[in-house]
């Protein structure tokens, strides 16, 4: 397709970065290949804007795939980290910076008994794996087809069709040894874990679930399937490791658990924990944190874990989110994802928006999404012109159909406005796509 804005500014940097860089990213989906045309070399960015290289200006619908809850460049968050700065960078011994910060987390999140900060979602999740393992003396892991953890080389397994399917690797690189524990399941099915555990009784260290998943378009859990696993994780001797790393902090001062209220014997974290810089975190119940290493024998370390800069920026972040903040998230947000089923409704695009607290995709199909089967029958196809027509007209979507949106505290009438001056023409793009 021709795209309807061109941006040379950013084409030249990318095509620098590709002499040097695979692809011309450092995380592939930055690169636009799901929908073509130029990645956009951001610049700058001030509470819900970004501005590009181009010198063009976005709505930002993406706030770096979360972390950025209270817009760019927050003045309070800026302030902590230009402290922090001047006193340091790093010192790879303890400092006060990363006890506040595991002390703000335990306070807002009730089973978070204790917490090991860690730089990456990835290293939050390969961690809790080999906790797990450690905790039970056991080698398999269920995952659930269309979660993403990161790319640890074990949760890189796809979903075969049909019920329990042991994890074939997903990329070159991982081998089957290391998928070969893996059991991915289709989401959103208890009848296929319980056969998990009866075909491998006793063997399963853990159930990893994204605790609302967001990483296939948001698809929530149906009700009563995270206390299910729950259950059945805790008749078998297993462990429930929710992960957070995307809803945490996000959907709700305590995240996804503050929402369903089922109690997780691990948790990870990232992002809004970070306050947009690299920070992570697992955690959960004491006794099987007692585990970890110095306390125990589960090795795991690392030399930037609880930065002073980036403790200083989650700190920041997190103080500043008080209840009228997720109230904001989640009135915004309903005001966007209005004004998307306007816009195309009156195309007679068939859609649907799907909701977790205020992270929100919009699917294109009739269809209730609940698995990653579903999500990936949608008219993809139609987000494509969609997105270029939005990102032509200033408003910055991440580019896949099959992602999160996300908002800020920031996003305020002005930026409303001007998505919904967007939707219209997006919507008729939309509308007249062919596949
Ligand atoms: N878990 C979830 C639910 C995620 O959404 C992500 C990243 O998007 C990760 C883990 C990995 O985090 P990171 O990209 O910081 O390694």
């Amino acid at each position: 397709m021709s795209y309807p804005y061109e941006a040379p500014v950013s084409q030249e940097l990318f095509d620098r970065a590709a002499a040097v860089t695979p692809g011309g990213v450092n995380s592939p989906v930055r690169a636009f290949r799901a929908v073509g045309g130029t990645p956009r070399f951001m610049v700058s960015g001030t509470g819900p804007y970004l501005t590009d290289a181009d010198g063009r200006e976005y709505v930002d619908l993406v706030c770096s795939w979360g972390p950025m809850i209270l817009g760019h460049a927050h003045p309070e968050v800026v302030a902590a980290v230009r402290d922090a700065v001047t006193r340091g960078t790093s010192f790879g011994t303890p400092g006060e910076g990363e006890v506040a910060l595991a002390e703000a987390m335990v306070a807002r999140v009730e089973p978070l008994e204790q917490v090991r900060l860690v730089s990456s979602g990835t290293e939050a999740t390969m961690s809790a794996i080999r906790l797990a393992r450690g905790f039970t003396g056991r080698a398999k892991v269920v995952k659930f087809a269309g979660c993403y953890h990161g790319h640890v080389d074990a949760l890189l397994a796809a979903a075969g069709s049909g019920v329990a399917t042991f994890g074939l690797p997903d990329t070159p690189g991982v081998t089957g040894a290391q998928t070969g524990d893996t059991i991915v399941l289709p989401y959103n099915d208890l009848d296929a874990v319980r056969a998990a555990f009866a075909a491998h009784p006793g063997q399963i260290a853990c159930v990893i679930t994204e605790a609302s998943p967001g990483n296939m378009g948001v698809v929530p859990p149906r009700d009563g399937f995270n206390a299910g696993l729950k259950e059945l994780c805790a008749a078998d001797g297993a462990l429930y490791v929710s992960d957070e790393v995307m809803t945490g902090f996000r959907v709700s001062a305590a995240g996804w658990y503050g929402l369903d209220g089922v109690r997780p014997d691990l948790m990870t974290f990232g992002k809004v924990m970070g306050g947009g810089f690299p920070a992570a975190a697992f955690g959960g119940r004491a006794d099987v944190m007692a585990l970890l290493a110095p306390a125990g024998p589960v090795y795991q370390a690392g030399t930037l874990s609880g930065n002073p800069v980036a403790t200083a920026a989650g700190l920041a972040q997190l103080r500043l989110l008080d209840d009228a903040a997720y109230a904001r998230l989640d009135a915004v947000s309903a005001e966007i994802q209005a004004l998307v089923t306007e816009a195309l409704a009156k195309e007679g695009v068939a859609h649907r928006i799907q909701t977790a607290g205020s992270m929100f995709s919009v699917f294109f199909t009739d269809e209730d999404v609940r698995d990653f089967e579903a999500a990936k029958r949608q008219a993809a196809y139609r987000f494509t012109p969609f997105f270029h027509s939005m990102l032509a007209q200033g408003v910055y979507l991440p580019p896949s159909a099959f992602e999160s949106w996300f908002v800020s505290t920031t996003h305020d009438e002005r930026a409303v406005e001007r998505i919904a001056a967007a939707l219209p023409a997006a919507a008729r793009a939309a509308a007249e796509a062919r596949a």
